[in-house]
């Protein structure tokens, strides 16, 4: 199975406009940040949705945390506040329930050394009593508990500090801050262990997983890249250097313990797209029949809307066509 994992940008665009630098504001940055932990995690491997299809929209925080039924884990990104402008730290609220306290406690430590923050990384939980009962006082935590879900908010020190606000608007800074959450994110739940692998030989890393459109570099024999997943095709999906593309099977080494294709069971009939804009008429003219077997090669959210991307030999060739999810059980 593979890990699916929800990520929350905190707030709508423009809130929380800094005090000590006009050109930040939570939304917007922590968005961007979001959607570059995004990209950095489905190097991996791991299956990633967000919580807002635009950042223009809102979205009841309690809500954001319930739509992480079936994730593995819920993340939701934020910068901090303070009275004092000194006040540099990073903090992951976690729920009180301990589910996610030491991956709390590695995500601290990864920003403040990332961030190079003045005071250590921490964890923290917060909780109000209602009746009998004790709860996650954050609405996304209690939202993602409620539905079995450790949810976690992430604090990526303060936009009171002018520093720590100047670093995070400096767009390699966000990047490698991104790179250093899923690294760590990544390792915790085991994933990228098994994917470390090196090239046997010189080799091209290709955009597709064909000659035909071209390669991002030539990779020299022994370089070391993160194999995502094996396309049984004589290819396998690989990340290297921040970009995720494919090389031939025959350069490198055979790896053990990636997880193959899902497979699906088409619950009513439905028309294969050849793209997922669904203001164009973009049917292939093949419906797939209710009950017909299908082998997922990924899932995605596009516009609030989630697709499977399947294979099809069209004209011979294989061709990535697109069904909606709700009509697969995978
Ligand atoms: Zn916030």
């Amino acid at each position: 199975m593979a890990i699916k994992i929800l990520l929350d940008a905190g707030h709508y665009s423009g809130y929380n406009v800094s005090p000590v630098n006009s050109k930040y504001n939570e939304g917007d940055r922590m968005w961007d940040l979001h959607l570059l932990l995004k990209t950095e995690l489905e190097a991996y491997g791991v299956t990633v949705d967000t919580t807002r299809s635009s950042k223009a929209a809102d979205k009841d925080v309690y809500n954001r945390g319930t739509a992480g039924k079936g994730y593995d884990l819920v993340i939701s990104e934020h910068s901090n506040a303070s009275t004092t402008e000194t006040t540099d730290y990073p903090v992951v609220i976690v729920p009180f329930n301990d589910k996610a306290t030491t991956l709390g406690e590695l995500i601290a430590q990864t920003i403040a050394e990332a961030m190079d923050t003045a005071q250590s990384g921490r964890t923290m939980k917060r909780t109000y009593v209602s009746g009998n009962n004790t709860y996650d006082y954050y609405g996304i935590i209690r939202g993602a508990v409620a539905v079995g879900a450790p949810g976690i908010i992430i604090e990526n020190s303060f936009h009171t500090n002018p520093k720590m606000t100047a670093w995070l608007l400096d767009d390699d800074n966000l990047k490698k801050l991104a790179k250093a959450e899923a690294k760590t994110i990544a390792e915790y739940l085991g994933i990228n262990i098994n994917g470390k692998t090196k090239t046997t030989s010189k080799c091209n890393f290709y955009k597709k997983s064909n000659i035909v459109n071209g390669s991002y570099c030539t990779l020299a024999k022994g370089t070391a890249v993160t194999i995502v997943e094996d396309q049984k095709n004589g290819w396998s999906k690989a990340s290297y250097n921040g970009k995720t593309g494919f090389i031939k099977n025959t350069c490198i080494k055979n790896i053990s313990g990636l997880s193959g294709y899902k497979k699906g069971i088409i619950t009513k009939d439905v028309s294969l797209r050849s793209n997922t804009l669904v203001e164009k008429s973009t049917d292939t003219g093949f419906i797939i029949k209710k009950d017909a077997k299908v082998t997922i090669i990924s899932t995605f959210t596009q516009n609030g809307r989630k697709w499977c991307n399947v294979k099809k030999k069209i004209n011979g060739k294989s061709t990535d066509c697109y069904i909606v999810k709700s009509k697969v059980n995978i």
